[in-house]
């Protein structure tokens, strides 16, 4: 079954925060990309490409309505402030989904292949819902970026998270998976690990990826460690299982030392030995309480969030 034959209205979502140095040659690949699919009648003349502008301090907002003003390509969303990433994207694909047959999110940097959205394209037509962005090799992010994400991805994997491996948020989602995605109304926010439980035929096109054409990463150290918490809490409750399996062992443990301790003490009466091993375990004891504290604190905190309802975003200007 395919999802029709007349060319599909395509919409495109990039979110953006502090992007005033490379947007401008963003928008021009992408102009010319969208003018020549166009032409050729792969998707309608009403596509479109829309820039979420994150809550940026820089001239990005400026900028958009500038595109806006000089073409009928470019829409524009305003958020009142910086929510992040996976916010930023969720109210591009949630205030447009209904806009167009298909949206596809990418990042503002150049770092994701236009190119790809021809083929995105395709696989739209062929019948696919959902198509994700996978990139061939990771060569070009640097060693750190690379290492982590590796280890990330294992760890997902152990936890017995399904998500695609090397795939950021380059995708396609078409109108009905969209729809599917507005009920998942999750506020630790991660994209990649919703999208396939949506479920949907889906397919993976493979892209070279690049590095970031313009500017800096808007995602330090601090920020992608949170984003991987939020990709393993949110989706798995091994973290809590596992402790329990820890507690478990070393109670039993515990249960032959004091067989132990009792014995030595009854029939052997040399008890004041040991203070060193006693200490080891009250030092060993004490840090995996801590621990595990802490983990079920991230899980307590996230329903506590998530009690609150609060809005994912709010949308200051549309244009
Ligand atoms: N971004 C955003 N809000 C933020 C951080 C990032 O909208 O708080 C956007 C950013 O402008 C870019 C995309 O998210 O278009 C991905 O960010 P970046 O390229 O810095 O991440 P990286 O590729 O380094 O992981
Ligand atoms: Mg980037």
């Amino acid at each position: 079954m395919t999802n029709q034959q007349t060319p599909m209205k395509l919409g495109i979502v990039i979110p953006c925060y502090n992007e005033e140095e490379g947007l401008s040659e963003t928008t021009k690949r992408l102009t010319t990309l969208i003018d020549k699919l166009i032409a050729q009648k792969s998707i309608s003349a009403e596509s479109f490409i829309c820039y979420i502008d994150d809550g940026s301090k820089d001239k990005t907002w400026e900028l958009i309505a500038q595109f806006q003003k000089e073409s009928s390509l470019f829409k524009g969303i305003k958020l009142s402030r910086n929510f992040g990433h996976q916010n930023a994207l969720i109210a591009g694909l949630m205030q447009l989904k209904d806009e167009a047959d298909g949206l596809i999110s990418m990042d503002a940097d150049l770092q994701d292949d236009v190119e790809l959205i021809e083929t995105f394209v395709e696989k739209y037509q062929e019948g696919y819902d959902v198509v994700y962005g996978v990139r061939d090799d990771r060569s070009k992010d640097t060693k750190f970026k690379r290492g982590t994400a590796n280890f990330f991805y294992n760890f997902q994997n152990i936890m017995g998270i399904e998500a695609v491996q090397n795939h950021a948020d380059y995708r396609l989602l078409s109108q009905k998976a969209l729809h599917a995605l507005a009920n998942f109304k999750e506020i630790n926010l991660f994209l990649r690990g919703i999208v396939p439980m949506l479920g949907f035929r889906s397919c993976n096109v493979y892209y070279q990826r690049e590095e970031r054409f313009a500017g800096e990463t808007k995602y330090p150290l601090k920020k992608m460690l949170l984003f991987a918490l939020d990709g393993i809490a949110s989706f798995s409750i091994m973290p809590l299982r596992f402790i329990t399996m820890i507690g478990f062992i070393l109670f039993m443990l515990s249960l032959f030392g004091i067989v132990w301790v009792v014995f030595e003490k009854l029939f052997l009466g040399n008890a004041v030995q040991g203070w060193s091993s006693m200490m080891i375990s009250i030092y060993f004891i004490g840090g995996i309480q801590v621990m595990a504290l802490g983990v079920i604190g991230e899980y307590v905190g996230r329903t506590f969030q998530q009690s609150k309802k609060r809005p994912r975003y709010i949308i200051e200007q549309e244009i």
